[in-house]
């Protein structure tokens, strides 16, 4: 995974707009975050993996589904169902990893590292 438009030493802080919910693509999920999220929903793992999940387009693993408008299966509004176990490639979005252009539609503040922390406390 790469980063770009990034500024150096800052930390982009979510806005929770839901707008990389619902850009069309694919949401990776491991077998780890399979049984979490299907513990969280109390589904079988088989269940949740019927229902909510297809396999990637490169064949190495799974997905969560989507609906006709693209938006994630689990968007519901501005909110994510699955919010507290999400999957990592939602969580990494968009300090671990970005594409081209993400600044445009991600309204995620820029904040300095150092005071992100501070922030916290
Ligand atoms: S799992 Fe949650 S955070 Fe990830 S794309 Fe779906 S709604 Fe968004
Ligand atoms: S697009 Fe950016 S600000 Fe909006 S929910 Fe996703 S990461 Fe957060």
């Amino acid at each position: 995974m790469s980063l770009h438009d990034m500024e150096e030493g800052t930390d982009y802080l979510c806005q929770r707009c839901g707008n990389c919910c619902r850009w069309p693509g694919e949401v990776a999920v491991s077998e780890m975050e399979i049984d979490r999220i299907a513990e969280f929903l109390g589904m079988e793992q088989g269940d949740f993996i019927t229902r909510f999940t297809a396999v990637r387009l490169n064949r190495t693993g799974l997905t969560l589904i989507s609906r006709p408008n693209h938006e994630c299966i689990f968007l519901d509004g501005i909110d994510c169902r699955i919010q507290p176990v999400k999957p990592a490639q939602c969580a990494g979005f968009p300090n671990q990893w970005n594409f081209p252009g993400w600044r445009q539609t991600c309204e995620a503040i820029a904040v300095p590292r150092d005071g992100r922390g501070r922030e916290e406390s």
